[in-house]
């Protein structure tokens, strides 16, 4: 006698941001899944500070849905805590470093527009966050909204709650051993309707889905001791930010590199996050870890989600770039009402608009 088949509606590759807020928000609709996940601990996942940042770039613009992603990551990491019993998810101001009269200026130029002032609080003359321990600057921005997900918290505990109840196998999943068929898939023992791809920047690999421009940006970060420093807060300095991390030292990060050889830490790297935090955090500090790791961005900047165009129960949920913290839990429960015929695929997000991309049906 073969053995027993565990049967469920969605099989899921991948226990990153992507793959765990999908699971979760499966969970709450009542439908039945498995994981796989190769235990990523050099996921982008699991090196990212988890930041959640309302307002970016040189001109202060605020990030794309912001208005619908940000109070509904913070609702969902809110019940996430509930039922794990846990914390990570945790609200934190930005200050953001103004360099100049004019950089100020800009600041509150913006915090006064309309749609900006949930975002952008004062400017703080002069205050010094850290008392000498931060280089002075001539003003701090502070960014309301902000917080901080303890990604690596967060994924540990959910991946325990879903070990608990059989629901996460920690393996390699092997593309050539997926079997399809008209309206079902098996996989190692699990016969599913639906496959959900969340690898991250391990699509690169997958033979269906291969074909989407994934980018993929190198990042790397510091964990760094800074001794007798005790700031909960976020600073940012030009392009580098010091947070919180969960160690009781904090992250300091991150570079971007699009032209990347491997994925392992660099020396030159280092010596750049170092020199940029030396220029405003001149006061004793010790590297204790240095990490790196390959964030899923497309050229677009858009999530990658949809339906394989030949395998409809292949479907890829990922190109969560540089935001997976505030972009997941709003598309996995999106993705979630679209599996149930509640919604439909919002077209900026839809894998349909690299149609062209794909290859032709043989
Ligand atoms: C240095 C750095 C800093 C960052 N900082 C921030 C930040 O402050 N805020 C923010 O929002 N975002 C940040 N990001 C981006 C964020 O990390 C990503 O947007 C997000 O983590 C992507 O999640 P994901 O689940 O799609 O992919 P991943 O985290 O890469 O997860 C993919 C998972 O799939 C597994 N997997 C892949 N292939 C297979 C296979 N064949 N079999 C089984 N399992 C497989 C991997 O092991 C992994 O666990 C940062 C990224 C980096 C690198």
């Amino acid at each position: 006698m073969g053995a027993t088949l565990k049967e469920v509606e969605v099989l899921i590759v991948g226990q990153g941001l992507a793959g765990s807020l999908l699971a979760y928000f499966l969970e709450k609709a009542g439908l039945s899944f498995h994981v796989i996940d190769n235990d990523g601990q050099h996921s982008a996942s699991r090196k990212a500070a988890g930041l959640i940042n309302p307002v970016t770039g040189r001109n202060f613009v605020k990030t794309w849905k912001a208005d619908a992603l940000l109070p509904f990551a913070r609702q969902t990491y809110r019940d996430l805590e509930s039922m794990l019993g846990a914390r990570f998810y945790h609200e934190r101001t930005i200050y953001r470093a103004l360099a100049s009269i004019k950089e100020e200026n800009d600041w509150l130029a913006r915090a006064g527009e309309a749609g900006y002032e949930a975002y952008m609080g004062p400017c703080h003359q002069g205050m010094e966050l850290a008392p000498g321990r931060l280089s002075p600057t001539p003003a701090y921005g502070e960014t309301l909204k902000s917080a901080q997900l303890m990604v690596a918290d967060f994924l540990d505990y959910f991946q325990n709650y879903l070990l608990g109840k059989f629901q996460l196998s920690k393996n390699k999943f092997h593309y050539s051993n997926l079997q399809l068929s008209e309206s079902t898939l098996e996989y190692a023992g699990i016969r599913a309707k639906t496959l959900f791809f969340c690898e991250g920047y391990g699509l690169k690999s997958n033979p269906w889905f291969d074909y989407l421009p994934m980018r993929g940006d190198k990042g790397e970060a510091l964990i760094v001791d800074f001794p007798g420093l005790d700031f909960e807060q976020i600073v940012k300095q030009n392009k580098t930010f010091i947070a919180p991390a969960s160690s009781g030292k904090h992250w300091v990060g991150a570079t971007y590199a699009w032209n990347f050889e491997h994925d392992e830490p660099t020396e030159a790297a280092k010596q750049q996050l170092f020199e940029e935090l030396g220029a405003f955090y001149p006061a004793e500090k010790r590297v204790v870890e240095h990490w790196a790791a390959i964030r899923p961005t497309v050229k677009d900047r858009r999530p990658l989600i949809g339906p394989h165009p030949e395998h409809p129960q292949l479907w890829v949920f990922n190109g969560l770039g540089t935001k997976g913290a505030s972009l997941a839990p709003f598309w996995a429960h999106h993705l979630v009402e679209v599996l149930q015929k509640k919604a439909i695929l919002d077209a900026e997000v839809d894998i349909q608009r690299f149609a062209l991309l794909a290859p032709h049906k043989s």
